[in-house]
């Protein structure tokens, strides 16, 4: 393989960025962005509800809404590193793609809040991460606001999150009193001056060694009094770095900063580049296929209907794996057995999307996708028929009863809603006594009941009633030949299939899990399926 193709994927970083809503995901991406050149002010990642402008605006109901449906990748170049930052949406528009965005990442960095700790949406996404045992690195935000003590944060991650934490650098202060950080490996401080804007890069950051007087001038007897023993208590009691269990998910390395006040980003960065990895080999049922050695790879992780409305396309975003894309050469879509070019190859560069040549493992691109792709594809080079490991189908956490009101177009109905379910919007479920006639539809984030009605409405001339049903947890029944009517203490479960004929419960709540788990020996339970 040339040189220059090792060497580019060599220098690509891969990662998601995961939060609960309000930690500041956002502001830190932007802040990146503005390390990398990429963008030159701040403030233009992506619209909020009142924002005019969103990076990812392709949606007729994102624009009504003001918010960003799909999710972006945004690729950047720093300090000789190429990096691809999968924004994974988390407001109101969080859904499946948000989960299976963390598939094609090669690291997660989570962002949280130092007010709050953890929180609700972290815990889901870490889940998936976890999973996929892929390294994840914490960046505690806000340290500027008053924070809870940075032990507690750390107790916290651990006991919530269940991963080992061990802090790259150290808080002074928090709050009106926040005065820096201590880097850890390099025994130094940088000394924290809040800046007015979020424009710029951050003022002038300036390090102190720990003894330097200058230093003592800063920050007042008590907090460097208290940075002294905690520094002490770190070493003696906080986990070593052992790169080997970061690189498994096993360990976390901690930051802490100030993303609004550009405050921590710089030193997050170099350490982050150098902690996490190129892109990896990853598993194909022919086995590990190395991103270096191998031609043109990629996986389909997430399928975007209808970005221009005028020609109601999609596109099929895919992770490259191995080697490197070149648009002129004919690719092999392993499910359909058919040899294609890649139309329309884009990547989004901050802002702009722009069509491209060549891309490598590690890259993201979007292609149009004339309706041969599933979630989950394998694309390779003609001559390689391996595929790699499915999408995971995630558990929805919303159900409604979908009534169709005109029963003339039960056809159009019909079509539309599986349409939707294949791209993987949203997830169909029928009672095991009804047909067509009683479908129930599963999602991960709310929004997507009005992308249903919405989409149904406009693109089949359908239309259609939701009626919300009280259920919040769904489990896949682990052998699907499990006769779920017989099961015991199923009084308030709702026994349902997916349109394989798998089976599947619906709770109202956690309790009532494991419940049925105690009553039904040998009964077992999943929250992912394999496909
Ligand atoms: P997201 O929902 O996780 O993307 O969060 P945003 O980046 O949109 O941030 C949510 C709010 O917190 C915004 O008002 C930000 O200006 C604010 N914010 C983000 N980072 C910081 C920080 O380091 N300090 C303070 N004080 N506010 C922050």
């Amino acid at each position: 393989m040339a040189d220059n193709i090792k060497s580019e994927i060599e220098k690509r970083r891969t990662f998601a960025i995961i939060s609960h809503p309000d930690a500041g995901k956002t502001t830190l991406t932007e802040k990146f962005l503005l390390y990398g050149g990429a963008i030159n002010t701040a403030g233009s990642v992506k619209g909020k509800a009142n924002s005019k402008y969103a990076v990812s605006d392709w949606m007729e109901i994102e624009k009504e809404r003001g918010i960003s449906v799909t999710s972006s990748v945004m690729q950047f170049n720093y300090d000789g590193f190429c990096i691809n930052i999968l924004d994974t949406p988390g407001h109101q528009d969080f859904s499946e793609d948000t989960y299976r965005t963390l598939m094609a990442a090669d690291s997660a960095v989570m962002v949280i809040d130092a007010s709050k700790g953890v929180e609700a949406q972290t815990i889901k996404l870490f889940k998936v991460c976890v999973m996929r045992h892929i390294p994840i690195f914490t960046f505690i935000n806000k340290m500027d606001r008053d924070a809870k003590d940075s032990f507690e944060l750390l107790d916290d991650i651990e006991t919530v999150l269940g991963i080992r934490t061990c802090p790259i650098n150290w808080p002074i202060g928090s709050g009106k009193e926040f005065k820096g950080i201590f880097d850890r490996k390099a025994k130094t401080v940088r000394t924290f001056e809040a800046v007015s804007t979020g424009g710029a890069k951050s003022a002038a950051e300036t390090d102190y060694a720990i003894d330097d007087p200058e230093l003592r001038k800063i920050v007042p007897d008590n907090l460097y009094d208290q940075l002294v023993d905690e520094i002490e208590l770190l070493d003696g009691a906080s986990d070593e770095l052992d790169m080997e269990k970061v690189s498994k998910g096993e360990l976390s390395p901690v930051f802490f900063g100030s993303a609004l006040n550009t405050f921590g980003i710089e030193i997050f960065l170099k350490y982050f580049l150098e902690m996490t990895s190129s892109p990896l080999p990853r598993m194909s049922d022919e086995g590990l296929i190395d991103p270096v050695s191998e031609p043109f790879s990629a996986f389909v992780f997430k399928i975007q209907a209808n970005m221009n409305k005028a020609h109601r396309d999609r596109i099929a975003f895919m992770r490259i794996c191995s080697g490197k894309f070149n648009a002129d050469k004919d690719v092999y879509h392993v499910q359909s057995g058919r040899k294609l070019k890649l139309s329309q190859p884009q990547q989004i560069m901050a802002q702009d999307r722009q069509v491209i040549q060549e891309a490598y493992a590690g890259d993201v691109i979007g292609v149009f996708d004339p309706g041969i792709f599933s979630i989950g594809d394998t694309i390779t080079m003609p001559g390689h028929k391996y595929e790699y490991e499915g999408i995971p189908t995630f558990a929805p956490e919303h159900f409604c009863r979908v009534i169709q009101l005109n029963s003339m177009k039960r056809k159009q109905f019909v079509k539309g809603i599986t349409q939707i379910a294949q791209e993987g919007a949203i997830q169909i479920f029928q009672e095991f006594s009804a047909g067509m006639s009683e479908i129930i539809v599963g999602v991960v984030g709310v929004l997507q009941f009005d992308v249903l009605k919405y989409r149904l409405e406009n693109e089949y001339g359908c239309e259609i009633r939701l009626e919300a049903l009280p259920y919040e947890y769904i489990r896949w029944v682990g052998d699907p030949s499990t006769d779920v009517t017989k099961l015991k203490r199923m009084n308030n479960v709702k026994a349902v299939k997916d349109m394989k004929g798998n089976p599947l419960l619906l709770f109202v709540n956690e309790w009532m899990i494991r419940m049925v788990l105690e009553d039904n020996e040998g009964l077992e339970l999943l929250e992912f399926k394999k496909n």
